[in-house]
Parts: structure tokens; sequence; C-alpha cells
């Protein structure tokens, strides 16, 4: 086994016991980003200081003494890679867009913050679709990221850089953002966990803004214990973030919660037209599993399911207009006072910049959400959609009163290829209408691998997805970790 295969919690284990250094962990995973990245695009910058700090850990645990090594927090020395959009401070963060291409993080955002007190590493900056909107990276304005499971076919996305560099072993975890199923899709995609907490779990502050009430950051790991490590690293409150719960203390909460027989509940809607044959026959069968396992399984009904995808694609560009339109040129983005040897008026200014700055799929959202959130069309439009996500939203909430978790496909299809649906924009919406209703809903989720389907001779992953009650991690992780060992999918890949 090579030192980058390692999971976090093996790779902290052995640091503590000084079996392996951080210095060799970092410089294995950074081996695999110089072989494997020019061809796989996952990353838009690689830190060249991530050694140096490296060493500066190894330094730090030859000062320990055996007790103090046993304390140290479970992400001291573990490399990750960071999705564009979420602020280090004195890097580019360029949410995958030409109007932040120059733009330097002034502060740390807040996950950074506690992932720097515990003592992380950062390998670089991920890939992303532009402004976190799109499902394949195709939209980065930085080129795609490719699949490493076939180069051929898109990661997923928004955040497909950051899985397809836990996928390839180029960091041992990553961090990523979900609005409508960006980390649990690419998950999916790459064949790794990804996983989306509650609304208002985990802070946003210093996070890139895409649709305020839908958006929460993510993990993205090879396990589910992992992405667990990773989550209860940046979850809880901050003055900084309002909307961010102050009084929930996950490892409490983690403590209390012992789950013997897992009551999982799979929505008949999920299983309709639109899902890929061999995509169904592996989630049920990974229900049969569990099911054989000692899982009580009941077939519930999310009746408003259908809804989900059209009221998720008003409400997010709605929002996406009102949060994009700070980038004007004029704090954000070029400053270009002239065009073809003209000078320009504010408002010329103003429309160039964004002309310029931004792609067509923001430029498309932004339109979309303006003309629904225009006098007349507001009540028609963005009024009814938020009606619809209340039924959305109240449909989980009565079949939680059954269930403990709810169990389903993440996305409709694997994989799909470069260019399949980067020109039909509905086609590309439609890969997220597993994922979409959950962040309507507040709710918390994540993505495992289940399976393998066969795609042009090639093995391409599918995940699973699991939902919980609002708040209720616990037994999200507790089922996804139960589920892991049974369903045995091979991590190994490359
Ligand atoms: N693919 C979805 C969209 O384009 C989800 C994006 C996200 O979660 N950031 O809106």
């Amino acid at each position: 086994m090579e030192i980058h295969d390692l999971t976090i919690a093996e790779a902290g284990d052995r640091i503590r016991k000084k079996d392996v250094s951080v210095s060799e962990i970092v410089s294995s995973c950074r081996a695999v980003i110089a072989a494997q990245d020019p061809a796989l695009h996952a990353y838009l910058e690689v830190f060249d200081d991530a050694q140096t700090e490296a060493e500066k850990r190894d330094e730090d645990l030859a000062r320990m003494d055996e007790a103090e090594r046993r304390r140290l927090p479970p992400l001291f020395g573990i490399p990750l890679a960071i999705k564009d959009n979420i602020l280090i401070r004195g890097r580019c963060a360029s949410a995958g867009s030409r109007m932040l291409e120059n733009y330097t993080a002034p502060y740390d955002a807040t996950v950074i913050t506690k992932l720097k007190n515990q003592g992380a590493v950062f390998l670089g900056r991920t890939n992303m679709d532009e402004f976190a909107m799109g499902g394949s990276t195709e939209h980065s304005a930085f080129g795609p990221t490719k699949n490493p499971r076939d180069p051929a076919r898109v990661p997923g996305g928004s955040s497909g850089g950051s899985a397809a560099a836990v996928a390839a072993d180029m960091c041992l975890g990553a961090l990523g953002s979900d609005t409508g199923g960006s980390v649990r899709q690419p998950a999916s995609f790459c064949g790794v966990v990804g996983m989306k907490p509650t609304y208002g779990r985990v802070s946003r502050h210093g996070l890139i803004p895409m649709a305020a009430s839908l958006n929460q950051i993510g993990t993205l790991a090879k396990t589910a214990e992992d992405a667990e490590i990773l989550f209860s690293a940046i979850a809880g409150g901050d003055d900084f973030d309002a909307t961010a719960v102050k009084d929930r203390n996950y490892e409490l909460e983690v403590r209390n919660y012992e789950l013997k027989n897992i009551r999982v509940g799979v929505p008949k809607e999920y299983f309709g037209k639109g899902l890929d044959a061999d995509v169904e026959a592996v989630i049920r069968g990974a229900i049969q599993k569990m099911e054989r396992a000692g899982a009580e399984i009941h077939e519930i009904s999310l009746p408003h399911a259908r809804y989900a995808l059209p009221a998720y694609y008003i409400i997010a560009p709605c929002e996406i207009s009102a949060d994009l339109a700070r980038f004007d040129g004029m704090r954000y983005g070029g400053r270009r006072s002239e065009v073809g040897g003209r000078s320009i008026n504010l408002y010329e200014f103003y429309a160039n910049a964004r002309a310029e700055g931004f792609g067509s799929e923001v430029k498309r959202r932004i339109m979309l959400g303006t003309y629904a959130l225009s006098a007349g069309y507001y009540d028609a439009y963005y009024l009814k959609a938020q009606k619809v996500r209340r039924l959305v939203r109240d449909d989980f909430e009565r079949a939680f009163e059954k269930v403990d978790v709810i169990a389903g496909p993440t996305a409709p299809t694997p994989a799909f290829a470069f260019g399949e649906r980067s020109h039909d924009p509905l086609s590309m919406y439609l890969a997220d209408v597993y994922t979409v209703a959950v962040n309507l809903a507040g709710l918390p989720a994540l993505s495992l691998p289940a399976g393998n389907v066969a795609r042009d001779q090639v093995s391409l992953p599918v995940g699973l997805q699991m939902i919980a009650p609002r708040f209720r991690e616990n037994a999200l992780f507790a089922s996804a970790k139960a589920a892991e060992k049974i369903l045995s999918v091979s991590r190994a890949l490359l």
C-alpha cells in the first residue's frame, strides 16, 4: 500500500505513532499530483509551500512526547484540497471565474481557520463550475476536470475538482460546497464519499456566495469515517455567520446516538422514469444488502418530489441574481475604463465587466433570476416556488416520522461524457433531480459508493444517497458507516 492510499483516520493514526511523517504523506500526494494532474486538471493551483508546512508539523511532532501526540486533533498533518470558492488568506480564490481570476482572499473562511487550528496542510485549490453553477466542471472558466475513472467523462460538479482529487489520491480529503448536489453528485461520479451538512450546521463565512438559502460547505473523502472527521472539524456556530447554529454540539450528539436497527425509507418516486436501469439495479442491490444485514426497509412516498427540480431552478437563479450583483467590476473583477480606445461611462463599465467576467451559465442564471423576481412575475414564479419548497420539506418531515434515514440514488446516471450535456442546460439540470430536494429542505445527506456499472468497457461508480432529518448527522454517519461495511466497494482504482 502506498502512503497516498491511506485514509485520513489511518494516516492520523500513523502520524501519532510516528510510523510515518507528515512530510512523507504530503510528498506522496504531491508525487501523484505531479504524475496525474496534468491530465486530470483537478487543481487550479498547487500550493508550493505545502512541503514546508509539512516540515513544520514534523518539527512540532518532534517536540512532543507520546501523550501529547495522542491528544493531537484528527486532522493534524493531513493534506487536504480546497474548492476554489473557499477563501484562504493570501491565496487566489477565483470560484472558477474570470471575474475573480486576480482576486486574493484578504481573510480565512471560518472552515479554513478551523482546519488550520487542527494543523491540516493545504495542497491546493480545486477546479469547479463557475460560481458553483453546473454539474460537470465544464462551466469552469479554466477548462474542465476529467473523471479519474474514465478521462473521457466528466467528474460531476460543481465540486468536480475536489471529487477527482480525492478519487485519484491527490489528497486525503477535500472541501466542496453543495447548493443543489455539488458535493454529492461529483462524489457519485468519481466513486468517493461526499457529504452535505444540515443547513446552518457549518459557517459559510468566507464561502463565495451562490444561492444563500440553499448552500452549505461539505466534505469529500475516501470513507464515511473520513467524511465525518472532516465534518466534525468544520461544524459549529460562528459570530461571522448568523445562519450557523450555535447550540448544537456534534461531538455530544455522536456519543448519544445508538443505532441498532436502522429504519431505511426508500422513496418510490426516486425510482421512476429517467433513472438509468443499471444505476437502479446497483441501488436496489445495495438496499437489499442493507436489509439482509438487519436494516428495516420501508417503502415511503415523497409526493412532491417531482416538483423539487423546477422549484430549485427558480429559487436558485433568483438568489444568484441577487448574490452576484456585487460583482460589478468596481469591487471585484477587471476594471476597464475604456473599450476599443474609447472611454466608457459608468453603465458601460458595469455592463462590460459583467459581460467579460461571467461565463454563459452564470449569465443565464442571472437573467432567469432577474426575470422571475421582476414586478408582475414575482408571485407567479418566486413565491410559487417557495410554496412548493415548503411542500417538499413537509414531505420529508412526514417520512421521518417512520424512518431514520432515506436511501436512493444520488444521480440518475453514472458520469456522462464531455459535451454530452454542456450545450443543453435542461439536460444538465436533470442530473440534479435527486439531490436538490435535500437543499430545499435544508437536510443533511451524503453519497456513498454503492457499486459500479459498465459503460464502453469501463467500470463507473454509482453513489447511494442517504438523507437524514435536520441536525441528525449522527444518524446519517452511523448508517453510512454500517452500509459501507457491507457494500465494501473497493477503493483501488487507478
Ligand atoms: N448542479 C446544481 C446547479 O447547477 C448544483 C450546484 C451546486 O450545488 N452548487 O445548480
